[in-house]
């Protein structure tokens, strides 16, 4: 140890970094984690996950009272929308989370050094004027909004999903460029406080990587709450004139373009893996054709001693991903086995309904062979329809001869709350039976689950 400075260190805090040097620190390593931004926690404490559910939380409520959701529960209310305190208790939110993350640090000894990490060689790192040496680094740096060429994002008129967090007064019209997770999310907030959207999606379906027919009823969900979609659409061109924006759009296979005119204009088209200014090649890595930096199943870069996880190395671009390749990847430098497995990963988009998937599409699931598939609608669950939230449904996906859960697919109020017991069992390896006769409490969304799961062999009861 005499020559290093640390055993781990960490390169960014978000929830991949963070997570990976608390656990370092809990095994007894010695770690600092670098961070260049004001506050630990990353883009999902501070401009992602936690900042876009404050504003899905308080414009889901917003919407309940205005649209007379709550009047028809008995239950009148005269609303005024406070844009200023809905912005303050997101603000709140981030504060209060990501002074959460210091506070672990301080309670676990974890060195926070503050600035922008480069590599200076393999086990070197220099950060503002001190060098550091360790004897394991981890690049955690994470990923960044992908810009749409040619298309200039003034944080005003054209934003990213940051500066459509911090909208200041509700635009007239936003335009969603990207019908995925982050746009539909963003949109739906901007929706639900008053504003026209319309999502421009270059596919013919929305969120892409998601279950086919997942993917058909969302559509049909957004176009009875209000939203506008043009799907099948590529933008060709966004120029701004004063606080107005305006969008070229045509037919993604060619036809007549037409314009859009627009209050605020957000690109969401994806994330990009951040390595601009680290270096890498000091350290004798390189990025894929992905920008991502490779790994091997533990997490291993081409560089022995240097590991990568998160968005930053390929997979799902989500931060519980990222949180559990922290836990493992402390887990193998400090000698244990730390293991994800990539197989189960849950994904949610958390607009009302939430929408909700783990394992594999039935698209995915057919092309590896014969599947047996259950399907229940939320219409026919007593507690969804009790609560008024009849959209959606839960689909089980299952190897025909083994009846293993190969997939499980949710459209429901709380989807995101639901999913989270497909994924406990396929990790344990069930089958469809398993769930089917686990009992679950009624009345709850969850009981769709099982019923989904009796589906798949032709037996459910509500149905
Ligand atoms: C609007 C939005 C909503 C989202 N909602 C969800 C959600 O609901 N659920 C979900 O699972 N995911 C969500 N995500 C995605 C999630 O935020 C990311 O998957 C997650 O943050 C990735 O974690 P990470 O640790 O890999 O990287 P990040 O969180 O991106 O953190 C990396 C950190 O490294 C720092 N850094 C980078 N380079 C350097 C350097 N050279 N030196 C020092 N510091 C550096 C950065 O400043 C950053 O703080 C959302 C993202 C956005 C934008």
């Amino acid at each position: 140890m005499a020559d290093y400075d640390f055993d781990v260190l960490v390169i960014g805090a978000g929830p991949g970094g963070y997570v990976a040097a608390i656990r370092a620190a809990q095994l007894g390593l010695k770690t600092g984690c670098v961070e260049s931004r004001e506050t630990l926690g990353g883009t999902c404490l501070n401009v992602g996950c936690i900042p876009s559910k404050a504003m899905l939380h308080a414009s889901e409520l917003y919407d309940e009272a205005a649209s007379g959701k709550l009047a028809k529960l008995g239950i009148k209310a005269q609303v005024e929308l406070d844009l200023d305190t809905m912005h303050g208790q997101r603000r709140d939110a981030v504060k209060g989370l990501t002074g959460g993350i210091e506070f672990l640090f301080k309670k676990n000894k974890i060195e926070w050094l503050k600035g922008h990490a480069a590599f200076t060689g393999k086990d070197t790192v220099q950060v503002g004027d001190r060098t550091v040496r360790a004897k394991n680094i981890v690049i955690a740096t994470g990923s960044s909004v992908t810009p749409l060429p040619g298309v200039t994002i003034d944080q005003k008129v054209v934003v990213d999903s940051t500066g459509a967090l911090e909208l200041p007064k509700v635009p007239g019209h936003m335009v969603v460029i990207g019908g995925g997770v982050i746009g539909l999310e963003l949109g739906s907030v901007w929706k639900r406080l008053g504003a026209k959207v319309t999502v421009v999606e270059f596919l013919d379906q929305l969120l892409p990587g998601m279950d086919g027919e997942v993917r058909k009823e969302a559509a049909k969900i957004f176009k009875k709450q209000g939203l506008e979609l043009k799907l099948a659409t590529k933008v060709t061109g966004v120029t701004v004139n004063g606080d107005k924006a305006t969008l070229t759009i045509e037919p993604a296979a060619g036809g007549t373009p037409e314009t859009l005119e627009a209050d605020a204009v957000l690109v969401s088209i994806g994330r990009k893996p951040n390595t601009e200014g680290l270096a890498l090649d000091k350290a004798g890595l390189a990025t894929n054709q992905r920008g991502q930096v490779e790994i091997d199943h533990d997490f291993r870069t081409s560089v022995p001693g240097i590991w990568a996880i998160g968005d930053v190395a390929p997979g799902p671009m989500l931060a519980h991903k990222a949180e559990d390749e922290g836990i493992a990847v402390a887990e193998n430098i400090a000698g244990q086995t730390g293991i994800v497995n990539h197989d189960v990963i849950p994904s949610v988009v958390y607009t009302m309904p939430e929408i909700a998937g783990v394992g594999l599409t039935e698209e995915a699931a057919k092309e590896r062979g014969e599947v047996k598939v259950g399907k229940f609608p939320m219409l026919a669950n007593s507690r969804a329809k009790t609560n008024h939230e009849p959209d959606g449904f839960v689909k089980v996906i299952a190897d025909a001869k083994t009846d293993r859960v190969l997939g499980v697919w949710i459209i429901a109020s709380v989807a995101g709350t639901m999913i989270a017991q497909a994924a406990q069992a396929m990790e344990f390896g069930a089958t469809s039976e398993d769930i089917a006769y686990t009992c679950h409490a009624h009345p709850t969304h969850s009981e769709a689950v099982k019923e989904a799961a009796m589906a798949v062999t032709g037996k459910p009861i509500h149905i």
